[in-house]
């Protein structure tokens, strides 16, 4: 329901395609497929995949095998729901049996990724994992006291900076060999946002990725990047700079209870090739859930 409001703007952009296909027929295809190419575009879908979904439709109505609105409406969902799941990849976080697994959270600032951590927190926990923070946002003051107030609330234990000067790594350093030693199942780590412009991040992330690699003997077994769901096509540039530089293996679209942007979801996915792993749907400790494509795609088109 949250995701469903959340897209209203979305899906009143899109409301359109209703109007045009109930109307459509075969000598009217170039207008209306021009009008839904504009609708998709206005919808954030990105000129790539809008071009790619209008022709494909154009390729079935001419060759016969969309006779319809209706049916010219369902290729379209279903096309936009492929390009979510086509890549066959695992949108269910990836645990491993390595004790404790590693989960990164990176992002630009504001995304959500301290509130995301938190909420993540309280889902594994519930699942029975036994769960440690690390504190890894050493640039932003607040974060690692709200990271704090997250632990108390879901009865967690934090790993924290000592002193004002530390090192991101080396709070994540100590969170992992405590995580290891003391036997818990899932360590998630908070990191420092900034811009994702800002080249002392993106080398304060490297090191932090090694030094878990080094504890671990392997590579972190998540690496989310939080994108804010209000931001539109703006998400693109971040995601391809984030993944370029510590490989991101999912990513967790916060604010889609706000006014959430739809198709820039599905530019990202599409371009980049990595799941949605969760949305974020409020402040609340409850209001992250695991993605779900097809509730998506209801939520965009009516
Ligand atoms: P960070 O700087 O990336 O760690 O971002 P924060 O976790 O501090 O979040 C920034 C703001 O966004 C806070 O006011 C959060 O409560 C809010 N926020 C985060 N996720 C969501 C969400 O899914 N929905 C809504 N409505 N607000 C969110």
């Amino acid at each position: 329901e949250k995701i469903f409001s959340g897209f209203s703007k979305t899906r009143n952009n899109l409301a359109v395609i209703d109007e045009l296909l109930l109307y459509w027929n075969l000598a009217d295809t170039d207008r209306v497929l021009d009008e839904l190419e504009e609708a998709l575009l206005v919808s954030d879908f990105g000129p790539k995949i809008t071009i790619n979904i209008v022709e494909s439709l154009r390729e079935d109505i001419l060759s016969g095998k969309l006779k319809s609105g209706n049916e010219i409406k369902d290729a379209l969902k279903k096309s936009v729901l492929d390009l979510l799941t086509k890549k066959g990849s695992k949108t269910d976080l990836q645990l491993g049996f390595r004790k404790p697994a590693v989960i990164m959270i990176v992002g630009v600032n504001g995304g959500g990724k301290t509130t995301s951590l938190g909420k993540l927190a309280y889902r594994l926990k519930n699942e029975g994992a036994k769960i440690l923070m690390a504190a890894g946002d050493t640039f932003r003051a607040a974060a690692s006291d709200q990271l704090e107030i997250w632990a108390e609330r879901t009865g967690c234990e934090i790993v924290v900076a000592e002193g004002e000067k530390a090192k991101a790594s080396s709070v994540l350093l100590k969170a992992v060999k405590k995580g290891k030693e003391e036997n818990f199942d899932v360590v998630l780590c908070d990191t420092s946002g900034r811009l994702h412009t800002n080249y002392s991040l993106m080398e304060e992330l490297i090191s932090c990725k090694k030094t878990v690699g080094k504890v671990l003997r392997g590579a972190p077994n998540e690496i989310l990047l939080v994108l804010d769901g209000t931001t539109g096509l703006n998400m693109l540039p971040q995601a391809r700079e984030f993944n370029e530089v510590v490989g991101v293996t999912g990513f967790i679209l916060t604010k889609l209870d706000g006014s959430a942007r739809g198709g820039c979801v599905v530019s990202v996915v599409d371009e980049l090739g990595i799941p949605v792993k969760f949305v974020g749907v409020g402040e609340g400790v409850e209001d992250l859930q695991p993605f779900d494509a097809e509730a998506f795609v209801n939520a965009i088109f009516t």
